[in-house]
């Protein structure tokens, strides 16, 4: 029996977000660390289902055409082929992961925009097309969003608080 010391790595960038202590041939077993407001991209894995549970801080968790806020001890399961995307609120998140089988392959989408107020990445449900509202999760400006290849472009149509500009 082998004994994994983990430590949690230091959120950051895409590269740093995720560490994989243990990889078999049939599962792999994550850790992710994410700063204040900080998104995994929503994606999918075609072949492999993926179960997530929270160690700490809270995180707005987007699977398909749901969101749902979850915090410590809640634990998603994903199924393969849904789309699914994280953003951590303003404490960041440790999460853990485990998916299978193995190999586990990513696709990534649009389903993004950049807050034109505030600069956050904030991840979209399933279904969202052009001319759709959202509101910034972290400083609540209200947008339009319009598609744009690699994410939607998102138009401020009102402030945080609601009054239009
Ligand atoms: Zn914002």
């Amino acid at each position: 029996m082998e004994v994994y010391r983990i430590d949690i790595p230091e959120g950051g960038g895409p590269v740093s977000l995720r560490a994989c202590p243990i990889k078999t041939d049939k599962v792999a077993f994550n850790v992710y660390s994410f700063r204040p407001w900080q998104a995994l991209s929503a994606h999918r894995h075609p072949g492999s289902d993926e179960v997530f549970f929270v160690v700490d801080g809270r995180c707005l968790f987007y699977v398909g055409r749901d969101t749902e806020a979850l915090g410590p001890n809640n634990a998603v399961y994903v199924p393969s082929g849904a789309l699914h995307a994280i953003l951590s609120c303003e404490r960041g998140a440790t999460l853990v992961s485990v998916q299978g089988p193995q190999p586990v392959t990513s696709i990534y989408g649009n389903l993004k925009y950049f807050c034109p107020a505030c600069g956050l990445e904030a991840p979209l449900l399933e279904g969202t097309r052009t001319g759709d509202l959202n509101t910034c999760p972290r400083c609540k400006t209200a947008v339009r969003l319009k598609e744009a290849g690699e994410a939607f472009d998102a138009f401020e149509i009102a402030p945080p608080g609601g009054a239009r500009a």
